[in-house]
């Protein structure tokens, strides 16, 4: 098998130099991040609040690490100290309570709103009616510890491309038709965060900038 060094490297040399790879290293142990951050790589991804604060505490402190699963917001005040990007905002009251615990920190806190393009109906994800009326509410605008850069989606888990490309795609439209018309100091969109291991392709075929790769660097998690 494969290096952890390998596989990162071979996979970067396919992704287009505007794309962003996050590193989706949850469940792997320190020593795995490590080689990986040796070989220069400074994004990485966790979903879950209690294996991220202990992984940021005990590692480099120039990780830039990425929040990508479901956040509560009884554990934003864990995470806003340091967090790099918070990808799965799919409320406004979570997003309003990232902004109360960023103030404390004195810090902008950079978001994406999750949204729901999946046919599943257990991901997470705001529709796009829940989308426009959080871009169109007045209070968006006092919230100036935080920033939002971008949107954030999974596709369904099937073996059917043409499914995965069509929601892939529905994602892009929404980013292009937010993109233009967003008016909020705080709402700056450069970040269309889509794709894994195993639908990467597609998404950057659909316009992604930012894919979230976990088990092809670092190998199948149990
Ligand atoms: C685990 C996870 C990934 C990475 O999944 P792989 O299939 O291992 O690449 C990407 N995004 C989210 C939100 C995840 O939870």
């Amino acid at each position: 098998m494969n290096s952890i060094t390998q596989q990162l490297e071979q996979l970067k040399a396919t992704l287009p130099s505007d794309c962003t790879l996050v590193a989706v290293s949850k469940t792997k142990p320190n020593e795995d991040i490590m080689e990986a951050y040796n070989t220069g790589h400074r994004d990485f991804g966790e979903n879950k609040v209690q294996e991220l604060t202990t992984k940021a505490e005990q590692l480099p402190k120039d990780i830039n690490w990425h929040m990508i699963g479901h956040l509560q917001r009884n554990k934003v005040k864990y995470i806003a100290p340091f967090v790099h990007l918070i990808h799965g905002v799919d409320t406004f009251k979570l997003l309003k309570e990232i902004n109360k615990q960023a103030e404390k920190h004195d810090r902008i806190i950079e978001c994406l709103l999750q949204i729901h393009i999946a046919a599943e109906e257990t991901k997470f994800g705001l529709s796009e009616e829940e989308l426009q009326s959080i871009l169109e509410s007045k209070e968006l605008e006092s919230l100036q510890n935080v920033r939002i850069i971008g949107l954030m989606g999974m596709a369904t888990y099937t073996d059917d491309e043409g499914i995965v490309l069509k929601e892939f795609k529905s994602l892009k439209e929404i980013y292009d038709s937010v993109e233009k018309k967003s008016t909020h100091s705080n709402v700056k969109l450069s970040t269309l965060s889509m794709g894994m291991s195993g639908d990467y392709k597609i998404a950057l075929e659909a316009g992604s900038n930012m894919v979230r790769i976990g088990s092809t660097i670092f190998g199948h998690r149990n």
